[in-house]
C-alpha cells in the first residue's frame, strides 16, 4: 500500500504573504494539541493501512514543523516504527524555517532521528527576505545552516526562490553563489507564484511591473541550470537540484508514483491499490481535529484511479524527474507500450523540442522543463 509517510504540520509563527500552504500561525498549546492529534490518528491509520516493507522515508512538512519540540518529533518517529517499522536507512526530513533553529534544538531533533533538514533560507538578500515576510535575516540563514552542520547534519537542502518582485538576473546569480558557498547536499529552486487568495495576488496582480518578466524568469532558471550542474550539482528534477547520492528519496517516490501514507490537516495520501487511490484529509484544522477525536480517520471518499488516470500520472510525475520514463517501467505497469498509448503527443513534444529520447527512456529538454505544464496537458485523460 505505502512505504513513505508524510506529516504536515500546518503551524507557522508567522504567515508569510505570499503562501498559501495548509499553515496558520500558533500558540505552544496548539502545537502540543496537534502533535497528541497526529499520533492518534497515526494509530488510526494503522489499524486501516499496511506499509508494504519497512517505511523507507518520513517527511515532516509544513507549515514550519521545526516550530514542534524535538522531543515530539521524537515521539512520532518512535511510534512510527513501533507501527509501521520503518528501515535502517531510512531517510527521515524535517523542514525547518531559519528563524526557529538554534544549534540546541538542532541537536536535539538530529538525536531524535531526523537525518535530513530542509532550510527554508528563500534568499540571502535581506530586503527580498523582508518583501516575502520571512521571520528571519540572510545571516541567521547562514547561521542556522552552519548550526546544523555542527548538529550532526551531513544531509542539508536549501529551498531559494526566484523571479521575485524587484529581482533581478546579478542579485539572482548572488543568491546561487550564497548557496553554493555553503555547501548544502541539495538544492531547491522554485519560481514565485503568485497564488490567488493571498496578499500577494492583491500587491502583485496578474502582469504586474514590479514582478520579473516572463523572459527574465526563463533567465533566472537558466542560470540556475548552468551555475548549480557546474558546481556538481545533478538536476534531477524541473526544480531540485543535488549532490550525487543526495537527490531527496521522499521526493522521488512521489514522482516514482510510490505509496505514501499522510497525517495531518490537509495531509494527501496515495495507496498503491489497484490503478492507485489518492484521498485527502481537510484542510480546516478543527475539521481535521474533531474526526479524529472521535475517533475516525478523517479523509474523505477519496478517488480511486482507472487505467488511464494512472498512465497520466505516470507521464506528468515521471516526466518531472531529468532521468524521465523507460518504456519497461511503462509495460510493467500498464501491459502496453508507450508508442502504443502516448506515440502522437511523443513524436509531437519530441519534434517541438519539448521531449528528447534517451536509449529506452524519453526525458524533458531544458525548454521541455520550463514549459513543463504545457507538455504534461498532453497526456491528461
Ligand atoms: S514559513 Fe513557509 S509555510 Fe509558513 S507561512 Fe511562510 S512560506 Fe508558508
Amino acid at each position: 500500500m505505502f512505504t513513505r509517510l508524510y506529516l504536515h504540520i500546518p503551524f507557522c509563527r508567522r504567515k508569510c504573504p505570499y503562501c498559501a500552504f495548509v499553515s496558520q500561525e500558533s500558540t505552544a498549546a496548539d502545537l502540543d494539541g496537534y502533535a497528541h492529534t497526529l499520533l492518534v490518528e497515526m494509530g488510526l491509520a494503522a489499524h486501516a493501512f499496511r506499509a508494504e516493507r519497512p517505511l523507507e522515508s518520513v517527511y515532516f512538512g509544513g507549515g514550519t514543523p521545526s516550530l514542534l519540540d524535538p522531543r515530539q518529533i521524537g515521539r512520532i518517529v518512535e511510534r512510527t516504527g513501533d507501527l509501521f517499522g520503518l528501515d535502517r536507512e531510512a531517510e527521515i526530513t524535517l523542514e525547518a524555517n531559519p528563524g526557529t533553529v538554534g544549534l540546541e534544538r538542532l541537536a536535539a531533533f538530529r538525536s531524535a532521528g531526523v537525518n535530513r533538514l530542509s532550510l527554508g533560507v528563500q534568499s540571502f538578500h535581506d530586503p527580498l527576505l523582508k518583501a516575502l515576510g520571512r521571520i528571519h535575516s540572510a545571516a541567521e540563514a547562514r547561521e542556522a545552516f552552519q548550526a546544523a552542520r555542527t548538529a550532526g547534519f551531513t544531509n542539508i537542502g536549501i529551498d531559494l526562490i526566484h523571479a521575485l518582485p524587484g529581482q533581478t538576473l546579478p542579485m539572482w546569480r548572488s543568491e546561487l553563489e550564497q548557496a553554493l558557498a555553503l555547501g548544502p547536499e541539495h538544492i531547491s529552486v522554485y519560481g514565485l507564484t503568485v497564488e490567488e487568495g493571498t496578499p500577494f495576488a492583491l500587491r502583485y496582480g496578474a502582469d504586474s511591473p514590479r514582478l520579473p518578466d516572463e523572459d527574465l524568469a526563463v533567465a533566472m532558471f537558466e542560470e540556475a541550470d548552468d551555475i548549480l550542474t557546474a558546481a556538481g550539482y545533478e538536476h534531477y528534477e524541473i526544480a531540485n537540484y543535488a549532490l550525487p547520492g543526495r537527490r531527496s528519496a521522499h521526493n522521488s517516490g512521489y514522482w516514482r508514483r510510490d505509496g505514501y501514507l499522510g497525517l495531518g490537516c490537509g495531509a494527501h495520501t496515495f495507496l498503491r491499490q489497484g490503478y492507485g487511490v489518492r484521498f485527502g484529509n481537510p484542510a480546516d484544522l478543527d475539521a481535521y481535529a474533531d474526526a479524529v477525536a472521535q475517533g475516525h480517520l478523517p479523509h474523505g471518499e477519496g478517488q480511486r484511479l482507472t487505467r488511464q488516470d494512472a498512465m497520466a500520472e505516470f507521464m506528468f510525475l515521471g516526466l518531472r524527474m531529468a532521468d524521465g520514463i523507460g518504456e519497461s517501467g511503462f509495460r510493467q505497469a500498464f501491459g502496453i507500450g508507450l508508442d502504443e498509448t502516448f506515440g502522437v503527443a511523443l513524436a509531437k513534444l519530441t519534434a517541438l523540442g519539448l521531449l528528447e529520447a534517451a536509449g529506452d527512456r524519453v526525458r524533458l529538454t531544458r525548454r521541455g522543463m520550463l514549459l513543463s505544464n504545457q507538455v504534461f496537458a498532453h497526456f491528461l485523460p
